[in-house]
């Protein structure tokens, strides 16, 4: 904005030759001088304050979205006992497992996060929609969970886009995080994080290994491994839809309830990063 080209007469029309009118045009010219620029930096202002509300209004990129901080956010105390936070994260479903899965969370009275193979959705369409039902996160862990395929082959994005469709024909939402089969790092590259950024989706890794994978006979020790474990404000418990990892549920839930965790599940709204390769934006 220019404010010497704004069309103002005041001072620009003909000069009078009387010597008394020349001291009034001079002081006239002066202030109008003096005012322009002011009120133009004034304007200026109030209109570039209005753009940034404005951008503060549609944040929609990933990298714009501020890193909550989790400690503070999450941790409170109660009766003097304080509150943590655990995630239950059920890997691999849905499976013929899945529905007893939800039965026991809900008879403890517990939300989980379950992330789903695109080929698996297929076969258990109605189990997603009572997933969704009842309350659980349903976030997507790809079509063939192959390492090759997913890293070197670079189809990570790809794949997860396909299964975001399909969960968002069930359920009417289309999730935005992700679970990379065999964790982030080292598989999940700069340029395969870049692509994730660019399709806005995010990542999670897990804090505590069940080691439910290992423990195939004893629920007993997949339990322990849980319980001992957690000693973070936040805990994320990796989990398998597998025999062993049902059995161990409800000495999982009462022993972490124990230590004074609540159980969450994953809110897009309030995205804590947690990936071990530690990119910021995923
Ligand atoms: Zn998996």
């Amino acid at each position: 904005m220019d404010s010497y080209n704004s069309g103002n007469p005041i001072g620009l029309g003909p000069r009078h030759r009387k010597p008394k009118r020349k001291y009034v045009a001079k002081l006239f010219i002066f202030l109008a001088l003096l005012l322009l620029p002011i009120g133009g930096y004034v304007i200026y202002q109030y209109l570039s304050s209005n753009q940034q509300q404005t951008a503060v209004k549609s944040v929609q990129s990933l990298s714009e979205v501020p890193v909550a901080n989790l400690d503070k956010a999450r941790v409170e105390k109660w009766n003097g006992i304080t509150k943590k936070v655990a995630y239950l994260t059920f890997e691999d479903g849905p499976t013929a497992l899945t529905s007893d899965i939800l039965q026991s969370l809900k008879e403890q009275n517990a939300k989980a996060t379950f992330f789903l193979m695109g080929p698996n959705i297929n076969q258990q369409a109605n189990v997603v929609r009572t997933m969704s039902n009842d309350g659980h996160y349903i976030g997507l862990h790809s079509e063939t969970h192959d390492y090759d395929t997913l890293y070197e082959k670079k189809q990570y994005v790809p794949e997860m886009l396909r299964v975001q469709k399909q969960i968002k024909q069930l359920t009417g939402h289309a999730p935005l995080l992700t679970r990379p089969p065999y964790g982030s790092s080292p598989s999940i590259t700069k340029s395969i994080a870049k692509e994730i950024e660019r399709a806005n989706l995010r990542v999670w890794d897990w804090s505590i290994d069940s080691m439910d994978w290992y423990y195939k006979d004893s629920a007993k020790e997949v339990a322990k491994t849980v319980i001992d474990r957690a000693e973070d404000p936040v805990e994320i418990i990796l989990l398998h839809e597998q025999p062993q990892t049902l059995r161990a549920l409800p000495a999982i839930i009462a022993g972490l309830k124990k230590k004074g965790y609540q159980f969450s599940i994953y809110d897009e709204d309030f995205h804590i990063p947690y990936n071990f390769s530690k990119y910021p934006n995923l």
